[in-house]
């Protein structure tokens, strides 16, 4: 997948002089900060801190999987005239530096594995191959405490590009770190009242952060976004297992999934089958109707109620 991406890569490079020379007219800026991101929850980071007062622009569209993303020119040239780019820098996006490598003037770019202790990715299906190396596990975000490292991270690049609004800058962010500081302690109550702290996954697995946080001790189908969406049979009765042996009352899954594995997991056990939010991207409706990445994990929060309970 990644050469794939690599190669288009390659193709739109080849195309850009021909691009400047067409596309003057809408790259001008509009006089506010301009900042894009390519996920989901440093846009809403990036939101909150502004207080909306910039244009901020998402790559991935409304609905769009993450993982199959591949940057359009249209995208590459917003990039190109950003104040700020907000990216991973994990796995799924190793076309960006690149791309930020061959742009004449340099980009302000933040990648939000620097501003989190990275963890490898975690093989946590039954089987092992011990021999593979393990990259970078990106999904940095799902933690809270994450999430307030990696706003403080986008505050302080904000503040610096910006220093007319930097006190604004500081106030939203000091009070939106207060609330996601809050929603984490919230999160350690649960998982401490509750009877257990295991959680089975029938999909792929991008909480570790999460998991860790809490000690919560997490079986999936599998690991990290893998792109693969049919477990073995080894690792579906391994699952059905532990479900059955541990008496868990949900089996998990994660959005824009087909949710084959969970259903049937659920179907086999009779345990119910439950959105776990990820908040990789998020769909036309409910951009529309103004979701966050704060309402997505206190809806995580209500599913880990009745996961552990
Ligand atoms: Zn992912």
């Amino acid at each position: 997948m990644i050469r794939k991406k690599l190669k288009i890569f390659a193709i739109i490079l080849t195309m850009l002089p021909m691009m400047f020379f067409t596309s003057c007219g809408d790259t001008e800026k509009s006089g506010k900060l301009s900042i894009v991101t390519t996920i989901f929850p440093p846009y809403d980071f990036a939101r909150e801190i502004t207080g909306g007062e910039c244009d901020i622009q998402i790559l991935l569209k409304p609905g769009q999987e993450s993982h199959s993303y591949e940057p359009t020119i249209k995208d590459i040239l917003a990039i190109e005239n950003c104040d700020l780019f907000i990216y991973t820098g994990g796995e799924s996006d190793v076309w960006v530096e690149d791309m930020l490598a061959s742009f004449d003037e340099p980009v302000n770019a933040l990648r939000l594995v620097d501003l989190c202790d990275v963890k490898e990715e975690e093989e946590i299906g039954e089987e092992h191959d011990h021999e593979e190396e393990h990259s970078v596990d990106e999904h940095v975000w799902t933690s809270l405490r994450n999430a307030q490292d990696i706003c403080g991270g986008i505050c302080e690049e904000l503040c610096a590009i910006d220093i007319e609004n930097a006190d604004e800058y500081q106030k939203n962010c000091a009070a939106y770190c207060e609330k996601l500081k809050e929603l984490d302690g919230e999160f350690s109550d649960v998982v401490n009242g509750g009877r257990r702290k295991t959680l089975v996954f029938g999909d792929r697995f991008p909480f570790r952060y999460l998991a860790d946080d809490y000690g919560l001790e997490c079986y999936a189908a599998f690991s990290g976004c893998s792109d693969e969406t049919e477990p073995s049979a080894a690792t579906f009765a391994y699952l059905i297992d532990k479900i059955e042996s541990e008496d868990l009352p949900v089996v998990l899954y994660i959005e824009f999934s087909a949710e084959n594995a969970a259903r049937a997991i659920a179907e086999q056990t009779g345990c119910e089958a439950r959105l776990f939010h990820s908040c990789h991207n998020v769909t036309q409706e409910e951009m529309q109707s103004g979701v966050s990445y704060i309402s997505l994990m206190e809806e995580n929060l209500q599913v880990l109620k009745e996961a552990l309970y």
